[in-house]
């Protein structure tokens, strides 16, 4: 059996975030990391965006970025400009080979399909596994998402669609986002927040069919990518132990009224290396309890009106960029937060409370 100092189960993004972090901050110069991922290969799988908040370390793994963006429904289309924070997105093919060229470059890191070699004993653990649950009547942001090609410049790239709600809602939370990578390349994806027992919302694409040849009017068009995915919109059942942090979304790192993770991840991985020496005693690390509070009313709204949805996201898209930005990305300040709270229609909220 082999020991190693730590070791992190799953190599997706939380876990090679993780890695990645200690190796450039050299703590791993003389600790030894085993990282347990089951998959046979690595390549493009997912598609990561954000606001840039904060800093990171995958800026040359971004495939585009914007200042501008845009939500729609059928009251009609609000258009959102800010200069300071840009919206990045990360191509995940670009992030694993970054990642993997420099890890490999360390003799103290291995990687092991599975745990059968390991003695886990006396190791400190970085677990990125969800627990399995039967969790389907729980709110989820489920998707599909496709990267399409087109012979003649179709797309504005300057600006990309956050949320059009101008579609199909079937007594849900419907809305298409698309991100024009280029004039004639955008990813555009279908995207649900909804329980997971409906099967009937899953025709993904049909409904993608139909929205780009009816509302975006293209024709003709080959898909290069796809992606389909679900963010679960709760808490992951996880436990920590005394030897052992939970990262990524099983650890709690998803916004849960956004489902944004890519960026807190970064920032546990940053909290994580600069405790590593004293690990075993230090804070577990949170979004925040006021985005959990906050977060928690407006499921509660979300679960009970959906049909409001459209208009409570457009009237949150109208405070100041700057502030909406910041409240979404988590790094709000209690006047912010006042902004964005006094911009929903209090009596649903309030209701919705208890
Ligand atoms: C398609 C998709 C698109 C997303 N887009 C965005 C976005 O735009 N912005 C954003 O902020 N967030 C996004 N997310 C949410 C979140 O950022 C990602 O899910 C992110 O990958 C979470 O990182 P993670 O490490 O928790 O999980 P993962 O990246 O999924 O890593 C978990 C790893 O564990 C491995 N694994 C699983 N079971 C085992 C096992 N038994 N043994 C060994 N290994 C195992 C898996 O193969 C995987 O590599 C998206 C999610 C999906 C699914």
């Amino acid at each position: 059996m082999k020991e190693f100092d730590y070791i992190i189960f799953g190599g997706g993004c939380s876990g090679l975030s993780l890695a990645y972090e200690l190796n450039i901050n050299k703590k791993l110069n003389d600790k030894t990391l085993a990282i347990v991922e089951s998959r046979n290969e690595y390549k493009r799988d997912k598609t990561w965006s954000f606001w840039k908040v904060t800093d990171h370390n995958f800026d040359d793994c971004v495939i585009k970025s914007w200042n501008n963006f845009s939500v729609n429904s059928e009251l009609g289309s609000h258009e959102v400009v800010n200069k300071e924070y840009c919206y990045q997105t990360i191509d995940s093919g670009l992030f694993y080979k970054k990642v993997l060229n420099q890890l490999k470059q360390n003799k103290n890191i291995q990687f092991f399909k599975n745990t059968d070699q390991l003695n886990l004993n006396n190791s400190f653990i970085f677990n990125s596994i969800p627990e399995k649950g039967n969790y389907q009547t729980n709110l989820w942001q489920h998707f599909k998402g496709i990267e399409i090609e087109t012979p003649k410049d179709i797309f504005d790239d300057r600006i990309f669609n956050l949320m059009d709600f101008d579609c199909d809602q079937r007594d849900n939370v419907h809305f298409f986002y698309t991100l024009p990578f280029s004039k004639n390349k955008a990813l555009i994806e279908t995207t649900w927040l909804s329980k997971m027992d409906d099967k009937s919302l899953k025709d993904y694409d049909i409904q993608l069919e139909k929205y780009i040849k009816e509302t975006l009017k293209i024709k003709n068009y080959k898909i290069n990518f796809q992606e389909e995915g679900a963010i679960p919109l709760f808490y992951p059942l996880n436990k920590s132990k005394k030897n052992k942090i939970n990262i990524g979304s099983a650890g709690g790192m998803t916004r849960l009224s956004t489902g944004y993770t890519f960026l807190n991840i970064q920032d546990h991985s940053k909290y994580i290396t600069d405790n590593i020496e004293k690990i075993q005693n230090i804070k577990a690390y949170h979004i925040g309890k006021k985005y959990e509070f906050l977060d928690n009313i407006f499921l509660n709204v979300l679960k009970n009106n959906p049909g409001k949805m459209p208009k409570i996201f457009l009237n949150m898209f109208k405070a100041s960029s700057k502030t909406v930005i910041k409240f979404l990305s988590n790094k709000s300040n209690i006047f912010e937060d006042l902004e964005i709270i006094l911009k929903m229609p209090k009596w649903i909220f309030i209701k919705n409370i208890f």
